[in-house]
């Protein structure tokens, strides 16, 4: 047995810690690939070094480009790299281009294919993350579920027919949190350093389909400036989303910090009072730390939150966002339900690779 890793972008980094660490505990040989589609030193380099997450074997450094250019470069590149590695199984994670191009480079080559987060959906097409989710679910054999309801959406789509095997392991993200929330309190010092007090809320936006239409972007931005008239409103900004703003002439008055380390957004999380964000991986880890969050989105892959009351979805635009952070700041729901496998959820995945 060899695995291959393919990762690229921030949330791989983290998801992939925590299943390495398994590996190597049931001593499965592994080679990281990183492709390169995060280069920004801020963020991948500190990932790199606060998780202890081995340094990549591969750097294709593929980055900056078009959809069809990168994914095109990055399966080149990973094609070569089977090649040489002859892999017996190729690990892609979430729904990113690296994620599609590891998984379609892989099964052309007749390779297996195991995909960590599948059978999530937005049911919107026009995400390129939701394209990249479907294709790699197809091509992929070992699908590992977070989530029930990711779970029947392979089975609506026929993948009961399919030559797959569907596993339900829980979420990775709950395991990383869990692990590296236990210290971030000792590693991070955000909150004294920056002068956080609380209450504040913690936001994050940067999906294409809200920074890349302007009245979208101007909506989250008008809100959080409103909010934070209210309440300290913290925004971890991503360079793109910065650039975007300023091309644009929206002024901001919220706080806007640089991209922080995964310690520092632990302590983020534990210290705010609610949490607005687009990100797919903040809404669970809102869940994670007993907070409740407004999700800038129409829709949401993990709707167990929303159905339980932990989430609200709330359409880019002020006034809806304005409503739904009234309605979620003085919610106090019951935050002890197993809805992601407790913790659980990269042993169950080594634990399955060893026993092919
Ligand atoms: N994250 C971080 N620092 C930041 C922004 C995000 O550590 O400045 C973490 C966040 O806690 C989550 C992950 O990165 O674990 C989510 O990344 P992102 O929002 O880029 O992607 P998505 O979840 O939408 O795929």
């Amino acid at each position: 047995m060899k695995i291959l890793t393919i990762i690229g972008a921030r949330p791989q980094f983290i998801k992939a810690a925590a299943v390495s660490r398994q590996l190597k505990t049931n001593n499965i040989p592994e080679i990281i690939v990183h492709t390169g589609q995060h280069f920004d030193d801020n963020m991948s380099k500190i990932f790199f070094d606060e998780m202890d997450i081995p340094l990549p074997n591969y750097n294709l450094n593929v980055h900056s480009l078009s959809h069809g250019a990168m994914t095109g470069r990055m399966l080149e590149g990973i094609e070569q790299i089977i090649i040489s590695e002859k892999p017996t199984l190729v690990m892609v994670y979430g729904d990113t281009n690296s994620t599609l191009a590891g998984a379609l480079a892989a099964v052309k080559m007749h390779v297996s294919v195991a995909h960590v987060e599948a059978g999530l959906r937005s049911f919107n097409l026009e995400m390129p993350e939701e394209v990249n989710r479907i294709l790699t679910d197809r091509v992929s054999s070992h699908l590992f579920c977070p989530t029930q309801a990711s779970v029947q959406n392979l089975l609506a789509e026929g993948f009961g027919n399919f030559n797959c095997r569907i596993e339900i392991t829980g979420d990775v993200m709950q395991d990383v949190a869990l692990y590296y929330g236990a210290k971030s309190a000792e590693r991070s010092k955000i909150l004294s350093n920056l002068k956080i007090n609380s209450p504040f809320a913690l936001a994050t936006f940067h999906r294409q389909e809200n920074t890349d239409d302007p009245a979208k972007l101007k909506g989250i931005v008008e809100a959080l400036n409103e909010i934070h008239r209210k309440m300290e409103v913290v925004v971890p900004i991503h360079p793109r989303t910065e650039g975007l703003i300023k091309s644009m002439g929206i002024i901001t008055d919220f706080r806007k910090i640089p991209p922080v380390g995964y310690f520092d957004m632990m302590e983020l999380l534990k210290g705010c009072s609610l949490v607005l964000t687009d990100s797919g991986g903040l809404q669970k880890e809102a869940f994670f730390f007993g907070k409740c969050c407004v999700t800038m989105r129409q829709e949401t892959e993990w709707v167990e939150l929303v159905e339980h009351g932990f989430n609200l979805l709330a359409y880019p635009e002020k006034e809806t966002i304005l409503r739904a952070w009234e309605q979620m700041i003085n919610r106090k729901p019951n935050f002890n339900i197993d809805l992601y496998g407790n913790g659980k959820a990269s042993e169950r995945i080594a634990k399955y690779i060893k026993s092919l």
